[in-house]
């Protein structure tokens, strides 16, 4: 059995049954077979129902959101944000799927020579609990639009959920067999990536689960796309607006209770700024609301499960064995953790060079804007980078010199449908979203008419 639990209240919610072999084996002759029709359905037909299914994730925003909020803890008015922005990108990929897919002609000796992006077939989506339903939508959207299939493995803890998604595109009309959710544990699912109906699959989650994944897709000469998380850093120069920065990193760092891939993990200061910087970010900090993750007030729920709250503790008492100073929080009941900043914090210790997936941040300072590249690039992950400068021109020559996917100026790293999404070094690689994303899923098929 697989259970749902409520972390702020350690209520068990729901009990979900594993689908056995014979399950599974006819889940996935439903996929193939769905496949057959859908790859001949046109983009318009598609994208009516997918407009069909932006409507229902509005129509019953607040149903979807609850189950989140119970499952995983994500304060509510989080968890309807969430759900909106499902709507965005199914209405998204309905509007600009034909268009991102559409022939490119490319002239040589041929007569006609073009590449056409004809879908694959089955693709397994192995997702994570933080973002329950925008991790799935975000693979969902083009996958279907490319006239592709969709399986999904989700978290355990979020089964709920996870039924839920399939529901939303039940309620919406499509076909029965586009988009299916395997009630399964991770051990189930080398055998799924190597039966010979799943063509290809993508997986958000921990470097361990992406490497398993994507070994066994290797293997099986099967592509793959991964999203694994990171340690991005909020750099702050010395130009900086700081009441606005002080602003925009407290919502890198704390929205959705720090469990965010694309969180700010680690806030490194020009020296100068430091103290003024940090007065007003503690005194922010220490003004988000926690709570019930159910009343509407609350910023900071409860971490998904008791467990990740006690590896993010860890992190933190290792990282102050090291010589780091907790200056705010640090206290752990259950699953939920007071919001923590620590200062002091070098590239050695473990807040630094660990993923830290909670409402816990570290601090480091520095003196010459090359020290703080440097410091950006030590990490392993590169999955995005956040400056704070004045100075346009600045920014700009900056940008090439980082390691990471992404770069945002005066801004915090945020998934856009409209822009490519994905990492750099151990965050993974391919990418979601945008044109970039639909494609990677398609038959790049060069055509040659002598
Ligand atoms: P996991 O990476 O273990 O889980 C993510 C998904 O992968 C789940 O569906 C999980 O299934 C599945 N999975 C895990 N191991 C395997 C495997 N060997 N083969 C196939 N599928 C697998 O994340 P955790 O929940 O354990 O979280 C641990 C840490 O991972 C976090 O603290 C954070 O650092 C990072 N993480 C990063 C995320 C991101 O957005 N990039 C999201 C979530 C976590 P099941 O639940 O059944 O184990």
């Amino acid at each position: 059995m697989i259970e749902s639990k409520n972390p702020y209240t350690g209520e068990i919610l729901e009990k979900f049954k594993e689908l056995t072999k014979p399950e599974v084996d006819k889940a996935l002759e439903k996929a193939d077979n769905r496949f057959k029709k859908w790859r001949k359905t046109s983009f318009k037909e598609r994208a009516e129902l997918m407009l069909k299914a932006a409507a229902e994730l509005k129509k019953n925003k607040e149903e979807y959101a609850r189950d989140m909020s119970l499952e995983m803890g994500k304060p509510i008015k989080q968890a309807i944000a969430e759900i909106e922005k499902c709507a965005w990108v199914c209405e998204y990929y309905a509007e600009n799927a034909e268009k991102h897919l559409s022939s490119k002609t490319i002239k040589t000796d041929a007569s006609r020579s073009y590449v056409s992006y004809e879908p694959i077939g089955v693709v397994l989506a192995v997702m994570p609990w933080n973002y329950p339903f925008w991790q799935v939508f975000r693979f969902a959207a083009p996958a279907l639009m490319a006239g592709n299939i969709g399986i999904l493995k989700h978290a355990s803890n979020v089964m709920r959920s996870a039924n839920n998604i399939q529901k939303v595109f039940e309620r919406a009309g499509f076909p029965d067999g586009c988009f299916q959710n395997l009630v399964l544990g991770s051990s189930k699912i080398e055998d799924i990536i190597r039966d010979s109906r799943v063509k290809a699959v993508t997986l958000t989650g921990s470097k361990p689960a992406g490497a398993a994944v994507a070994s066994t897709a290797g293997d099986e000469i099967k592509k793959s796309v991964l999203e694994l998380g990171g340690s991005n850093a909020l750099v702050v120069f010395k130009d900086a607006n700081i009441e606005e920065s002080v602003k925009t990193c407290v919502m890198a760092r704390f929205q959705n209770t720090g469990q965010s891939c694309i969180a700010g993990k680690r806030l490194i200061l020009h020296d100068s700024i430091a103290d003024d910087f940090m007065d007003e970010f503690v005194r922010q900090v220490r003004e988000l609301k926690s709570g019930d993750p159910l009343d509407e007030n609350t910023f900071i729920g409860t971490l998904a499960r008791e467990d990740l709250a006690e590896e993010l503790e860890q992190q933190i008492k290792d990282s102050v064995k090291d010589g780091a100073k907790i200056i705010l929080g640090g206290k752990r009941d259950r699953a939920y953790l007071e919001p923590t900043i620590l200062t002091g914090v070098t590239p050695d210790m473990k807040m630094f060079t660990e993923e830290t997936f909670g409402p816990a941040i570290g601090v480091t300072t520095f003196k010459k804007d090359q020290e703080a590249i440097d410091l950006v690039n030590l990490s392993k992950f590169g999955l995005g980078v956040s400056i704070f400068t004045e100075d346009m021109e600045f920014a700009e020559n900056l940008v090439p010199e980082f390691e990471d996917g992404a770069v945002f100026v005066n801004e915090l790293v945020k998934s856009d449908p409209r822009l490519p999404f994905g990492g750099t070094k151990i965050s993974g690689y391919g990418r979601e979203l945008s044109e970039d994303g639909i494609r990677e899923f398609v038959n790049k098929k060069t055509v040659f008419f002598k």
